[in-house]
Parts: structure tokens; sequence; C-alpha cells
């Protein structure tokens, strides 16, 4: 499948979108070196390959996108995640954010909502060499049963943050999470430092399809 060749086309286009990130402010080299080595061509139709390696987000079917590099690159910054962290991502979407995690050695736990995503994603992931552990679910109510978890990541726009995401967080760990209106959110991270303390820092304005169900936005 010619789509599915990483040429040398592609990483001198993956250099430049490193630049991009990097003059953006991202800084982990652990960060940097993920997006360096992921193929995010890979998650584009032949027809928008030319997309691939702009810093945008991207439509990808279902109403849903492939975040913009910038955002995945600054979510996976904000976790700080040492190897081996399992690491809970609420919106599967492409898998490229979950690709993104493993490269910088998590243990990643992934779930999706959307069925007709959670079934293309949970297939073609493994066969680009992507083994996270994939779920189709409601993951505004967190996945209970594999926690607590060193860090957790939203790629979905809250509209408040969920208690049993906090709930599922080690102590030490973070909740990387988008929380405003359906528009415009503001990037929070929340980390358990005690049993029950939580420590919260505020960030920039991101914008981000909505978190569905329990704890999220209704249908
Ligand atoms: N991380 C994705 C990527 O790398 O392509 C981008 C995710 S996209 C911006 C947001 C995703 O969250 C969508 O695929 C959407 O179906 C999913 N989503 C929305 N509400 C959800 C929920 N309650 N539980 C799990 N996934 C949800």
């Amino acid at each position: 499948m010619e789509k599915l060749e990483d040429s040398y086309l592609h990483r001198g286009k993956r250099k430049q979108l490193v630049r991009e990130v990097s003059e953006k402010g991202i800084k982990d080299p652990k960060v940097i070196a993920a997006i360096s080595k992921v193929p995010r061509h890979y998650f584009f139709d032949d027809i928008f390959l030319q997309h691939a390696y702009e810093d945008k987000a991207f439509p990808i079917g279902e109403g849903q996108t492939i975040s913009q590099p910038y955002t995945v690159a600054f979510q996976t910054e904000l976790l700080r995640i040492n190897p081996g962290d399992k690491i809970l991502e609420i919106g599967t979407g492409s898998g490229y954010q979950a690709c993104i995690l493993l490269e910088v050695g998590a243990i990643v736990h992934t779930i999706e909502y959307n069925k007709k995503l959670y079934q293309k994603t949970a297939t073609f992931l493994p066969k680009i060499g992507y083994r996270p552990h994939f779920y189709r679910g409601d993951g505004s109510r967190g996945l209970p049963e594999h926690g607590p978890y060193h860090g957790i990541i939203v790629t979905a726009g809250a509209p408040t943050v969920p208690n049993p995401l906090i709930a599922q967080l080690k102590v030490g760990g973070s909740l990387v999470i988008p929380v405003g209106n359906a528009r415009k959110q503001k990037m929070l991270k929340l980390t358990k430092v005690s049993t029950n303390k939580i420590v919260k820092k505020e960030y920039n304005h991101f914008s981000f399809v909505p978190l569905l169900g329990e704890n999220g936005w209704n249908e």
C-alpha cells in the first residue's frame, strides 16, 4: 500500500512539523522524539494526505477529529510520563495520540465512545505496530476496572471535571482535561498530591469536539 510508506519526503515534512511545534513552546525531548517518529500521514485518507503534516486538527469521520499536533504534544508534555506509567486516554479517535503516548513509554489504556471509530482504530493501530489496550464505552466515567492511573488525558471538551476521573488517579498522578463550553475550553491539569488534596493549574484555551456521556454533554 503506497499510503503506508514512510518516505524521506514524509520524514522531511515531520521534521518541519517538529520545528513548528517546538517554536510554539514544546520542549520535552521525549515528546519531540515521539512526534518525529509517528507517521501522521498513516491516519489520513489518500485524498487528504497533503494535510497530514499541517499543525491543524482534521476531520476523521463520524463528526470527529484527529487533534492538532501541537495540542497532542502539549497535553502529552503536561502529563510528564515516566517509562512504564499507566495512562488512560479518553477519546481514542484516530489513535494518533495513543501512538504518541506509547512512544514516550506509557502503558496505554484508551477508550472510545463511538463504535465505528473504536472498531476502525482498534483494527488499524496494531497493523502499524502500536498496541494500546482498546475499550469501547463512556470514558466520562473513566475506566475504574484498570485504575488507578499515573495519568489521565481527556481528548474531548468537558463541561466540568468528572469526579470519577479524579478518583481513578494514583497519588502523584495528573488529569489533563480541556474544560469549558462547546466551542472553547481551558486546558486544566489536576494533580493528586495526596489522597484528598488536588492541585489545579490552568493553561491556554483550545477547541475540542464535545465529551459525551454521563459526565459530558448530552447527546
Ligand atoms: N485522541 C484522538 C486522536 O488522537 O485522534 C482525538 C480525539 S477527538 C478530538 C475526540 C474523541 O473523543 C472522539 O473520537 C469522540 O468520539 C470521543 N469521545 C467523546 N466522548 C467520549 C466519551 N464519553 N468516552 C470516550 N470517548 C469519547
